[in-house]
């Protein structure tokens, strides 16, 4: 009997959701993945999806566990569940605590819920995921992978913002970044594609989804990121703002007498490209709209594309020397026409696209779309974090496995 490669289940816990995906250890694609969604809301239903075929299945009681049992017994009917070896847990938030993923331990779901002040949305959900996975799964390893971790390698004159330093010494208000597990992924597989030496390279990668974010990779490591505290500052989103001056804020604020809640949600779920178009947050959407001729579809994406110019300029200055521009995210992989406009935007820099090459670059394929005499490289690479939660997972697995023989 040949051995079957182990599993790995993938989990995001969000406040309203759980997203998942169960991969065996020697293929990046999912064997399963889905969606469980308006959790604690009406209508909670799971979503599995397998190759081409989607199933929708209504849960019984809209809550975290009745998804995870829904999910579990999906599991068993596969015969997968034995197969099982570790679960890999997505944490938005590792604050200046988690510089690496690690396993999980009492002491860690700790840590990971003393972060909550800085992520209060995102990492409560985070351990309750944890938690109930841990009742459900409980002789498996677990392990948590941070979005912020990857940009703890920034130096103080990149994360720290120019407020009184008491607010960094006691409330750790500072610039921490996320996308990272993107960004790890990403940064690699760039490496390995154009052939730069692992030891010594510049990278500017945008990584341009709903959430979207720009980071600097010097040799591997992030030197500066165009998020900050939360996932709100930096480029255009599809809801959130991202940067705005915080004088404005304050004259919103002041003008319209909002509270704080009302700000933002206004910053975070009713600007972007949603805001500026009062169309749509959906890049693909706005484009077939500007291409028939509405104006506020296309000035949305010329304002994304001129902000995330100018972050790709400021952020390659982080750089010893800029080898390639890299694309990622939905956004990235597939729009052929965000990133010509990228691209000429970016000319003082000398960079040059070969437009044809750039416009068979889509659906997730990884390329080279620079012209020659390009001063940098510019590249397709898709993304794919739960791989990378399944390469981490299962390394931490294997580590504690060695670790008590
Ligand atoms: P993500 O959050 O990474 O899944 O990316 C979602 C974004 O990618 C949405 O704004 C989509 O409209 C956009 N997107 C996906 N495919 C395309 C495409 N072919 N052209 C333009 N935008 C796309």
């Amino acid at each position: 009997m040949s051995a079957e490669p182990r599993l790995m289940l993938v989990l995001n816990s969000g406040s309203s959701s759980l997203k998942f995906a169960v991969h065996d250890t020697e293929h990046p694609t999912p064997l399963l993945f889905g969606l469980a969604e308006r959790l604690g809301g009406e209508n909670a239903v799971i979503t599995f999806r397998e190759a081409d075929r989607k199933k929708v299945l209504p849960l019984e009681a809209a809550n975290h566990t009745a998804a995870l049992d829904a999910l579990l017994a999906e599991l068993s009917h596969h015969g997968w569940l034995d197969r099982l070896a570790a679960v890999g847990h997505r944490v938005a938030h590792g604050g200046e605590r988690f510089t690496h993923s690690t396993l999980i331990t009492p002491d860690v779901i700790a840590d990971i819920d003393a972060c909550s002040a800085l992520a209060p949305l995102h990492n409560p959900a985070a351990v309750l995921g944890i938690r109930m996975a841990l009742a459900r799964l409980p002789n498996i390893p677990h392990a948590a992978v941070f979005d912020t971790a990857f940009h703890q390698t920034l130096k103080p004159e990149a994360y720290l913002y120019a407020l009184p330093m008491s607010l960094y010494r006691e409330q750790r208000v500072r610039r921490y970044g996320f996308h990272g597990t993107s960004y790890r992924f990403v940064a690699r597989e760039a490496v390995r594609l154009l052939g730069l030496d692992p030891a010594d390279h510049g990278l500017v990668i945008a990584h341009l989804g709903n959430g979207a974010s720009a980071t600097a990779v010097q040799d591997g490591q992030s030197v500066d990121t165009s998020m900050g505290m939360t996932p709100l500052e930096g480029l255009v989103m599809g809801t959130r703002s991202g940067d705005v001056d915080p004088g404005a804020l304050l004259h919103i604020m002041r003008m319209l007498g909002l509270s704080v809640d009302q700000l933002d949600a206004l910053l975070n779920k009713q600007s972007g490209l949603l805001g500026l178009s009062e169309l749509s947050n959906d890049c693909r959407e706005l484009e077939a709209a500007a291409e028939r001729g509405h104006a506020g579809a296309q000035f949305g994406l010329e304002v994304f594309v001129h902000r995330l110019a100018r972050y790709v300029g400021g952020l390659a200055m982080s750089l010893r020397r800029l080898d390639a521009v890299v694309f990622t995210g939905g956004i990235g992989e597939n729009s052929v026409r965000m990133r010509a406009m990228t691209v000429t935007r970016l000319r003082a820099l000398g960079l040059t696209l070969d437009e044809a090459t750039n416009a068979v670059t889509t659906g997730g394929q990884a390329g080279l779309i620079s012209a020659v005499g390009s001063s940098a490289r510019i590249a397709v690479v898709p993304t794919n974090e739960e791989w990378m939660i399944v390469c981490d997972t299962a390394e931490l697995a294997d580590r504690a496995v060695l670790e008590s023989a």
